[in-house]
């Protein structure tokens, strides 16, 4: 019989799996031409028409809420950043509270902080791994300002009823889309089913410009908010007659030209790279249905996923080894991506630890080393503990397996030995047919 490459076997594929980039040749003339024209940037710090950036940083924001159906998009230099100025745009007041996922990057859950506002965790949904709906209300107080949702992996939140709570609470709705462009609920755009939504352009995104963020909104008064606090806000107000200034110290969280004219280019590859993507997941998803060990993606009713990441759970009892144990086995038969040697294979038991049990959570340590800002909510020492969010960490710890075998430069038979891989262990470990 044959032997899992983790006891000394033969591994199922030696060669890498193929390079995935997204640049061309249409994104190099772009770098060229704004090096030729020497405005590497074109942002100016005080009120006038500079205050709006470059060319091409004008060009790409039209563009943008063009696409996405959306009044405002503003070019940033990280989704980081862009979560920092919705944050701020909200008027939040230090020792306010603001909902947020605890399965996510964790810039999500960090922007609260930035302005001395509370990030308060909620759990998650078993089925598609965004926010909860059901575990929000439980979290809302006199203090709560807004809900940072998440389309987590590629898969549009829960708007309809997130957004109902929200209204019915006068909350602001911030929606992290940074692994979900070109997902829909509906008729609309994953980042404009909230009030403000936030895209990433970093390097291992759907689409990138190295590092750029966009954010967006239908609402004026939030677009001038998160434009001044992109670009020295402080240094602007006067001269732009603009009133109600708390949380308007700025930052420099500008894109440059060089950035916004890839970022253009890509945007224009979004759909058919998505169209690569779900035309992949469609094909894993009918070779793993065959394993009775695995559960598949579920999509929302109405939703269309755009699947950053592919999620599936992992059901005890079938074969005679734990989620962690096939994982590791999974890992041994395979390969990495070509360029991405550094990562190992792309798949893993769970995402990122629930982000609550970072030390700075666990410690409530963040400001200075006396608990600031966490102290100023009541009960502050209890608020982040291991048993915090039980979906969450049912989730991380035992049954989420995510895994990257379906991005574009994957083809059908590079597929084809990831199921093979699977099948070798189905085939030695099965103890029920
Ligand atoms: C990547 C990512 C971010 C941060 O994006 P940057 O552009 O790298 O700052 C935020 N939230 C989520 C969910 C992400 O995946």
């Amino acid at each position: 019989m044959k032997k899992l490459a983790i006891d000394g076997g033969c591994k199922t594929r030696i060669e890498p799996f193929p390079r995935h980039t997204t640049i061309g040749e249409e994104e190099k003339k772009a770098i060229l031409e704004v090096l030729e024209n020497e405005k590497l940037s074109d942002f100016l710090g005080t009120w006038g028409n500079k205050f709006y950036g470059g060319e091409q940083v004008r060009l790409l924001e039209k563009e943008w809420s063009d696409k996405f159906g959306v009044k405002h998009a503003i070019a940033v230099n990280s989704a980081t950043s862009g979560l920092y100025c919705a944050v701020g745009a909200t008027k939040v007041e230090p020792g306010d509270e603001i909902i947020v996922s605890p399965y996510t990057m964790s810039a999500s859950a960090t922007a609260p902080l930035v302005y001395n506002a509370i990030p308060v965790f909620a759990d998650i949904e078993s089925d598609y791994f965004c926010l909860d709906a059901n575990s929000i209300e439980e979290k809302i107080t006199s203090k709560t300002k807004a809900i940072i949702v998440v389309d987590i992996f590629g898969h549009p939140y829960d708007s309809e009823k997130i957004n109902e709570i929200a209204k019915r609470n006068n909350l602001i709705v911030i929606e992290d889309a940074a692994q979900a462009p070109g997902a829909m609920y509906g008729e609309k755009y994953a980042g404009t089913l909230g009030d403000i939504g936030v895209f990433s352009l970093n390097y291992h995104k759907h689409i990138h410009c190295g590092e750029g963020g966009i954010v967006v909104t239908d609402n004026d008064e939030l677009a001038d908010r998160i434009r001044l606090i992109r670009n020295h806000g402080e240094s602007v107000v006067e001269n732009m007659e603009f009133e109600n200034i708390e949380n308007i110290m700025g930052f420099n969280y500008r894109m440059t030209e060089i950035e916004a004219a890839i970022a253009r280019q890509q945007l224009k590859k979004l759909d058919d790279l998505l169209k690569k993507r779900l035309s992949n997941v469609a094909y894993l998803n009918k070779q793993l249905s065959k394993f009775p060990f695995l559960e598949l993606p579920k999509i929302r009713e109405l939703a269309k996923h755009a699947f950053y990441v592919h999620a599936i759970k992992y059901r005890d009892g079938i074969i005679d080894m734990n989620r962690d144990e096939f994982v590791e086995a999974l890992r041994e038969e395979l390969t990495y991506f070509e360029g991405r040697e550094s990562e190992g294979v792309k798949v893993g038991g769970g995402y990122v630890k629930p982000l609550y049990l970072l030390p700075m959570y666990v410690n409530t340590i963040c400001y200075g080393k006396n608990h600031y800002p966490f102290c100023l909510k009541e009960g502050y020492s209890d608020m982040y503990y291991r048993g915090l969010a039980p979906v969450t960490e049912l989730m991380h710890y035992k049954t989420l397996i995510t895994n990257e075998f379906m991005i574009p430069s994957m083809k059908k038979e590079d597929i084809d030995d990831v199921i093979s891989a699977i099948q070798k262990i189905y085939d030695i470990k099965c103890i029920k047919r």
